[in-house]
């Protein structure tokens, strides 16, 4: 029932509330959690990249984008791609999954470190950083201003082929300005942790309930992670997709970013027809938030069914 006092305390809010363009605006701050048998999964928002599906999407007939733009009810050059990360926490473990963008691509992005304060977990806690690659969308905090292991206490766990890769300077010796900013950035992190490194192979064990999961195209060592702890399942699939509303019905549509493009498709098309058949749930690096939810067969390709908002953390 709305007592007086209420009614007073809702107008009061209201007063704050922006009116339009010039109001100035708060950037939300997403965290979502859920259980997935007996681990916690947290998905930390760490906000959001522009990007411009004709001029970042190869694979697909470029008249085809527009199309497929309008029938998600999106219109303009650019769709709003979110950048997540997580947190898996088990009775005895915390593990972080990739750190944001950092201040590589502006201030729309970066913020994981206010999504991780939100979800109350300190950076202290963190005892295993699990990269899923070493693109800079997934390193940012990473490292200090100076240079060191923000995560002071965790190992930070990569694939040996994605390790590799970016370690060994002859694969940038003719690469654009692009790659080689990739390069050093990847470099960075992997110094940061040098002294608490752990490269890994396919299905690795990462946490109890946790493995690995080489997903390999985007990056040569681009890796998921399966959680299934007691009979119950959830992927975290990384960057299977950047731009949803194309990939998810045209699974052929590869992204500038990926170093193997065709490997980078077939890993895709082979996935969505495992998580389609088998009713997985998974969470993406780059889904809309709240990043979970399931892949329903459409015509040719799929869509994507999310996961409901979750009230409570
Ligand atoms: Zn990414």
């Amino acid at each position: 029932m709305l007592t007086r006092r209420r009614t007073l305390a809702l107008g009061a809010g209201l007063a704050l509330w922006p009116r339009g363009p010039l109001a100035a605006r708060t950037r939300v701050t997403g965290v979502q959690r859920r259980t997935v048998g007996d681990l916690t999964v947290t998905a930390l928002l760490d906000g959001h990249l522009d990007l411009d599906p004709a001029e970042v999407l190869s694979g697909v007939d470029a008249e085809a984008i527009p199309g497929l733009l309008e029938r998600a009810f999106l219109a303009g050059d650019a769709v709003a791609t979110a950048v997540n990360a997580y947190v898996v926490e088990s009775g005895e473990r915390t593990l972080l999954v990739d750190g944001g963008a950092g201040d590589a691509f502006g201030p729309s992005a970066g913020h994981l470190l206010d999504a991780l304060a939100a979800s109350g977990v300190e950076p202290e806690a963190v005892d295993t950083v699990f990269c899923t690659h070493l693109h800079p969308d997934h390193i940012g905090a990473f490292t200090t201003a100076d240079g060191g292991a923000r995560f002071a206490n965790a190992e930070l766990v990569v694939h040996e082929s994605e390790r590799a890769f970016w370690s060994d300077a002859s694969n940038f010796a003719d690469a654009g300005e692009m790659m080689r900013d990739f390069a050093a950035a990847a470099q960075a992190a992997l110094a940061a942790y040098s002294g608490a490194l752990r490269p890994i192979a396919d299905g690795a064990d990462i946490a109890p309930g946790v493995t690995a999961r080489h997903l390999p195209g985007h990056t040569p060592g681009h890796s998921g992670l399966v959680l299934d702890p007691n009979g119950e399942t959830l992927l975290l699939w990384a960057d299977i997709v950047h731009i949803g509303p194309v990939q998810f019905p045209r699974p052929e549509a590869t992204i500038a970013f990926d170093v193997d493009p065709a490997k980078a498709a077939a890993t895709r098309r082979a996935l969505f027809d495992e998580v389609a058949t088998d009713r997985l749930m998974v969470a993406g690096s780059h889904v809309s938030f709240p990043s979970f939810g399931h892949l329903e067969r459409r015509g040719d390709g799929y869509a994507f069914a999310p996961a409901r908002w979750q009230y409570e953390l």
